[in-house]
């Protein structure tokens, strides 16, 4: 199975509508709309590494009174 970069769905490789190649890699799409979407912006959505990791969001301000 291969997932879908652009909607994130698990997509079978045989049954995949759509595929593009992207550094040599290969990428399968639930539909033709994500894959219209990844290729009119590959490197948006072929980052590297799928998994996810903690994300630290924020922050970033102090309360001072
Ligand atoms: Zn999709």
């Amino acid at each position: 199975m291969a997932t879908d970069p652009v909607c994130g769905m698990t997509v079978d490789e045989k049954k995949a509508v759509a595929k593009a190649e992207h550094q040599g890699k290969t990428y399968y799409f639930c539909s033709a709309h994500c894959h219209n979407a990844f290729t009119a912006a590959p490197a948006k959505y072929a980052k590297a590494g799928s998994a996810t990791g903690p994300q630290h969001s924020g922050g970033g301000t102090l309360h001072h009174g």
